[in-house]
């Protein structure tokens, strides 16, 4: 069994782990921030140990995967002897389009692929382009893996892709609902499964991934049916600073009352508004958090508004269904937040879910937080996209 690098690689910064696939232990993982801007500097974590921060120049990706490969190799810090010690190296890509529904083996054709989906995703897949070709450059003979973050989604049927708009839209351009967070909401799912200790084929789980991003995901015997994010992901659950849903025509109210262009009204509905929009306060649910527990009306409004979106996903899933047998909660605030999951649990008593406020009094611990006997199972799932990464890319390889 090999060692697996996980890469996930945006335009300025880069994530990695190092995972042992033999017990799927992480020995290190880090980031390279502000790639190509002043200040540039890699934070490396090996396993059990303290965080080293190494300030250096990093002009290209070129340069910051050199220093994730010194890193994991020096004397001091590494935890490998060399760079032949990584058998496979797994990269995360945001959009895979239509033309990838799982994992696959990076090649020439895949890449030419990939960038034909850049036009959809021009933010991430770009970034994740450049992050395979730097490490390609430096390890010529590791096989490279792609995973990416649309291709659970590939198996949502048409009703549920298509908008009502043109159809020639899609046939031309290809506009449809993609969804994201698939590697997360298969990783969930299948821990829910595993927690319930029932075949996933035979359940009908919602996973709620709620972070920054945030994304509600209908996965039926195992395949996604529905999710809530769309061409991009600016679409579904009011989110840290994206508005999700809104009638579009808000669009060109908006732009006409405060004389902005297109790009800066895009701007305002990916970066200003959602959680931070609503409340004025911040785009961190925990400041949200303790704004409600002080009281604070527009945290108040702010966190009411986010629960009531996801419970309306969830009640659409549920008939999208026709059944449910289980809602797991994952990601920064669906693994921390314990008050946010209660709140929208409490929505589904008319289905028999019913929290145990002592098994909800957790974080980040894989638990059932429904009492025993509820019809409905809650789950707290923390997920691990980067695992999912590396177990495809060690399938892959094989
Ligand atoms: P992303 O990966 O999409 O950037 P995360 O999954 O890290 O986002 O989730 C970020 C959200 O989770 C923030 O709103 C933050 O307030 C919340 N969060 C993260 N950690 C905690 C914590 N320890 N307690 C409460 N909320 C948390």
């Amino acid at each position: 069994m090999m060692k697996v690098l996980v890469i996930n690689c945006g335009s300025s910064s880069l994530k990695y782990q190092l995972i042992d696939m033999e017990t799927e232990s992480v020995l290190a993982k880090g980031l390279c921030e502000r790639i190509g801007i002043d200040g540039s500097r890699l934070k490396h974590t090996p396993a059990g140990k303290d965080t080293v921060v190494l300030e250096e120049v990093m002009p290209d990706h070129n340069k910051a995967v050199q220093m994730v490969l010194d890193a994991l190799t020096d004397s001091e810090y590494g935890v490998i002897s060399n760079m032949q010690e990584i058998g496979a190296v797994g990269h995360r890509v945001v959009h895979g389009g239509e033309a990838f529904s799982g994992s696959v083996l990076i090649t020439d054709d895949v890449i030419k692929a990939m960038e034909e989906c850049s036009e959809l995703a021009p933010l991430h897949n770009p970034a994740n382009l450049i992050g395979i070709r730097a490490c390609q450059k430096l390890m010529p003979d590791t096989p490279m893996v792609g995973v990416f973050d649309t291709a659970f989604h590939q198996t949502m049927p048409e009703e549920a892709y298509l908008y009502g708009i043109p159809y020639e839209y899609y046939t031309k351009y290809k506009v449809r609902r993609y969804g994201f967070h698939g590697t997360s909401h298969r990783y969930v799912s299948q821990r829910v499964a595993a927690v319930l200790g029932k075949p996933i084929e035979d359940l009908k789980i919602i996973v709620c991934h709620l972070g920054n991003g945030a994304s509600v995901c209908a996965v039926d015997g195992g395949k996604s049916v529905d999710t809530s994010m769309g061409l991009t992901p600016l679409e579904g659950l009011i989110m840290g600073t994206r508005s999700g849903d809104i009638d579009p025509a808000i669009m060109q109210y908006i732009m006409h009352k405060e004389n902005l262009d297109i790009d800066q009204m895009m701007d305002v509905l990916n970066k200003k508004s959602g959680i931070l929009g609503i409340s004025g306060i911040s785009s961190d649910f925990r400041e949200v958090e303790s704004g409600c527990e002080a009281g604070n009306p527009d945290a108040i409004r702010a966190n009411n508004a986010f629960v009531y979106h996801v419970v309306k996903y969830i009640g659409s899933y549920a008939a999208a269904m026709n059944g449910l047998d289980a809602i797991a909660f994952t990601a920064g605030l669906g693994e921390n937040n314990g008050k946010v999951r209660a709140q929208i649990c409490s929505y589904f008593g008319f289905l028999g879910l019913t929290v145990d406020p002592e098994r909800n009094a957790v974080r980040g611990v894989e638990t059932i937080i429904s009492t025993e006997d509820s019809k409905v199972k809650a789950l707290l799932i923390p997920t691990d996209e980067e695992l999912m990464i590396a177990r495809d890319t060690v399938e892959i390889c094989r």
